[in-house]
């Protein structure tokens, strides 16, 4: 059965339903498109071979070489490849990878996307666009990049291994948690982060007790949309600050890294926003929402410690100095010294200190 979200912008088409090879073909006429191209990474290529076959003379090919954070180099080989097979539209599957170039090739032509997420990290509901040349990430905002159709099909997301499953998870969570505290929250983004928390406490020990259990899959899917719209909607702060540090900077993995972080991030701002942080407590028990969220983590096996990840001590206070040189809004002042603190926690995996 087709389930239409209710979207938050109107411009989205959001649709909840396994079996996404049945429904693609009518998608993409929907658009009035004849020639999608298929965006990928090398890892996914069956995937994307499989959309392609499955699109027939409605697939202009397929483009495999999406990487993280968005290479300005693979978005100009992806643009001259679209532009060869003069391709009408972009269908992604896959992660924030996959997506972020669809997002910047749609940013440079215009052309509508269809994406099919196979992670939780809520790319697909956002019009933001990160990408790195020379070695800088940055991101920028426009409508453009908001795609057209989201298809959540929970087959395509049962394959995502145990261990990412739970660190873009919490990924996810990241962009509803910061939410809750954003300076420009309404009534309404706050019901949607509290939403899409829900999903994943109820549906991820689900998940991993069975992780092709579709019914618990497309409950966290849910959960990734309402995250991941909330990330669009809202202003992010501390948490997310030092995620782009780390993985700008360090070179950490996304998700393990978000995934590290948040517990010692919420801590941190639970001191001036223990109230709107208390629905964390109800959800996951507890007085405080970073400690709930640090124990939520650890029982769910996910990663604890920065320095699992590879990096070093030394690298710390080059790490607070970076992540605190621009002042941006943040419920908690930020200091140095405050963010080398939750740094050292965060890199040694000890439970954070507030
Ligand atoms: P990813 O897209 O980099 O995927 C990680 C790896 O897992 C890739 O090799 C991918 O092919 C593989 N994979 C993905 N789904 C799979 C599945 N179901 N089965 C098997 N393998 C699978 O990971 P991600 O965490 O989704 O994305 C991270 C990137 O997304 C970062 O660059 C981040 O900055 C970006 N991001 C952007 C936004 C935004 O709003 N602009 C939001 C969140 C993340």
């Amino acid at each position: 059965m087709t389930q239409e979200a209710e979207t938050a912008t109107d411009d989205v088409r959001v649709v909840f339903q396994a079996g996404v090879k049945d429904i693609l073909v009518a998608e993409t006429q929907r658009l009035g498109a004849k020639n999608a191209l298929v965006l990928s990474t090398p890892q996914q290529s069956d995937a994307a071979l499989e959309m392609a076959e499955t699109l027939g003379e409605l697939a202009a090919g397929v483009f495999c070489q999406a990487a993280m954070h968005t290479p300005v180099t693979v978005t100009e080989a992806a643009m001259a490849h679209a532009k060869e097979v003069a391709a009408d539209c972009i269908i992604s599957i896959g992660g924030g990878s996959t997506i972020g170039l669809g997002k910047a090739i749609a940013y440079r032509t215009g052309l509508p996307q269809i994406v099919i997420p196979t992670t939780y990290a809520g790319s697909e509901a956002t019009p933001i666009l990160g990408q790195t040349e020379n070695g800088i990430k940055t991101t920028l905002s426009h409508p453009e990049v908001l795609p057209e159709v989201i298809l959540y099909d929970p087959e395509r997301i049962a394959t995502l291994p145990v261990a990412m499953t739970v660190t873009s998870a919490l990924n996810a969570m990241a962009h509803a948690a910061e939410a809750l505290y954003a300076r420009d929250r309404t009534e309404k983004t706050v019901h949607l982060a509290i939403d899409g928390l829900k999903a994943f406490v109820d549906g991820l020990p689900r998940v991993l007790a069975a992780p092709t259990d579709l019914t618990a899959r497309a409950e966290t899917q849910r959960g990734a949309w309402a995250c991941g719209t909330v990330l669009g909607q809202v202003g992010m702060a501390l948490h997310h600050k030092l995620c782009h540090t780390l993985g700008g900077s360090f070179d950490l993995p996304h998700a393990e890294t978000h995934a590290i972080v948040l517990p010692h991030a919420i801590a941190y701002n639970a001191r001036a926003a223990a109230t709107e942080l208390l629905p964390i407590c109800d959800l996951l028990g507890g007085e405080n929402a970073g400690r709930a969220l640090y124990d939520f983590a650890q029982k769910l096996g996910a990663p604890l410690a920065l320095r699992d990840l590879g990096l070093k001590e030394e690298d710390l206070d080059r790490a607070a100095e970076l992540a605190t040189t621009k002042p941006y809004p943040n419920p908690q002042p930020v200091t140095r010294d405050d963010i080398r603190a939750l740094l050292q926690a965060a890199w040694a995996g000890t439970p954070p200190a507030h």
